[in-house]
């Protein structure tokens, strides 16, 4: 029977291939990696659920194809239980605002799963922290190991006092609190909650002698959970299936706020995909850059909140997008420049404002560097959107700021506008002045690219 299914295309990050099967296959075998058969029937839904929704947040494309039958031989038992999994859950997906979400599971969190930005550095509003006992008991639940002084001072790379017995030690909590007379005998000790005298303990451990001092030989680290601990608990996602609840109660229990919907081909289509593009908003933290002259509007505070619309809508059509700065902070040119470099973007997009004292000089304004004709060439494209979309503009000029000097590949500047103008200071306060700005820049992005 001819059934259409999806066709994904991704590339492998081990050895960089780009794959193209059946969606849903592939589903099928990392759900089998990833899980396996001993879990239960409803765990399996929402791992490949789970699974699902990263294979198309990473990737490069996916498209409608027909297939005679994508699964090898479904009569095989070992993974009747997989495919049953897979085709009972059929194109579901993990969505949060529309938009698959970066499905994160670990094997146990061991009491409760983690905050995003405890983790990755990136606070994610759907990966918080949940309690959970279902992982309790589970084989992950608790881990024991044990390391010898010499092996942790091997690992970590660091070395303890010598030990002596010239060198006062204790074992805060096991034994500690030693008493000893002047010539260096112990005359007593606490061992647990118990105190014992230099001569118990000589006799007790058969020690040599009252002269002692005590070192530990080994540390013990009793761990609790397996994994990162952000998003889905495996574990605990069997436990809840075992308890009756079903993948869809068990995916809205790990993943605050979501939706588990059926996805649909416009949410996914990434014209963009494998693009980096850097944005730098200007100045941040005591460097406020100019400030508008009848308003008080502060540079750092438009050219970042601009930064931020177009990453959001720049990482819909599939951009790599980074911030040099994701807040009010300062930081310098030179870190920014560094950053870029080493990202080796497509473009970096330096947004900045600009002052003058002729209140009535107004208008969008977009620089590059000399000879750098791909930057002016996008230059024009997001100057022809904005006149589009009624905004001023002045033109794409060459220009030689410090920044451009600094960067290895395409770069840009864009003056957004003139705070020294009232009747243009004004506009930044309107949200959708801002939304119709950074919507004509990201088509022009889009059309270059085009
Ligand atoms: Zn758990
Ligand atoms: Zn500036």
């Amino acid at each position: 029977m001819m059934e259409t299914y999806y066709k994904i295309r991704y590339i492998n990050k081990e050895n960089n291939e780009e794959i193209e099967m059946p969606l849903e296959k592939m589903v099928g075998i990392l759900l089998n990696l990833e899980m396996g058969l001993n879990f239960h029937i409803e765990a399996l839904k929402a791992q490949a659920i789970v699974i699902r929704t990263n294979l198309i947040k990473s990737s490069k494309s996916l498209e409608g194809g027909n297939f005679e039958n994508i699964w090898d031989n479904r009569e095989d038992k070992n993974v009747e239980k997989i495919i049953k999994a897979v085709e009972e859950t059929k194109g579901l997906v993990i969505l949060f605002n529309d938009k698959p979400i970066e499905a994160k599971y670990h094997l146990a969190c061991g009491g409760s799963t983690e905050n995003s930005e405890n983790v990755i550095d990136n606070q994610i509003i759907y990966l918080r922290r949940v309690l959970c006992d279902y992982c309790k008991g589970s084989i992950y639940w608790k881990d024991e190991k044990n390391f010898s002084i010499e092996e942790i001072e091997n690992l970590l790379k660091i070395n303890f006092p010598k030990m002596d017995i010239d060198v006062e030690s204790e074992i805060s909590g096991f034994m500690e609190d030693i008493e000893r007379d002047e010539y260096g005998r112990v005359i007593s000790i606490k061992i647990g909650n118990k105190r014992f005298s230099g001569k118990e303990l000589m006799e007790l451990l058969d020690l040599n002698s009252t002269r002692f001092a005590i070192f530990p030989t080994g540390v013990k680290f009793v761990s609790r959970g397996k994994g990162h601990g952000i998003g889905l608990c495996q574990y605990g996602a069997e436990r809840m299936a075992q308890e009756g609840y079903s993948h869809i109660e068990i995916l809205k229990y790990y993943y605050t706020g979501v939706e588990i919907k059926e996805f649909q081909l416009p949410c996914i289509k990434r014209p963009l995909y494998g693009k980096i593009i850097v944005i730098d908003p200007g100045h941040g933290g005591e460097d406020e850059g100019h400030r508008g002259d009848s308003l008080g509007l502060l540079e750092k505070d438009l050219v970042l909140k601009l930064a931020l619309k177009l990453k959001s809508k720049l990482e819909d059509l599939g951009v790599t997008v980074y911030l040099t700065r994701e807040k009010d902070e300062k930081v310098l040119i030179t870190e920014r420049i560094e950053q870029a470099n080493k990202l080796d973007p497509d473009f970096f997009i330096s947004l900045h404002m600009d002052y003058f004292y002729n209140s009535k000089m107004k208008g969008c304004e977009i620089f590059h560097f000399r000879k750098d004709y791909n930057s002016e060439k996008l230059g024009s494209y997001i100057l022809k959107n904005l006149k589009d979309r009624q905004i001023a503009t002045r033109g794409v000029k060459e220009g030689n700021f410090y920044v451009f000097r600094g960067i290895s590949g395409n770069s840009l500047l864009i003056e957004i506008g003139y705070l020294s103008n009232p009747q243009e200071e004004i506009k930044f306060i309107d949200e959708n002045y801002m939304e119709n700005l950074a919507e004509g820049i990201v088509k022009g992005i889009l059309e270059y690219f085009q």
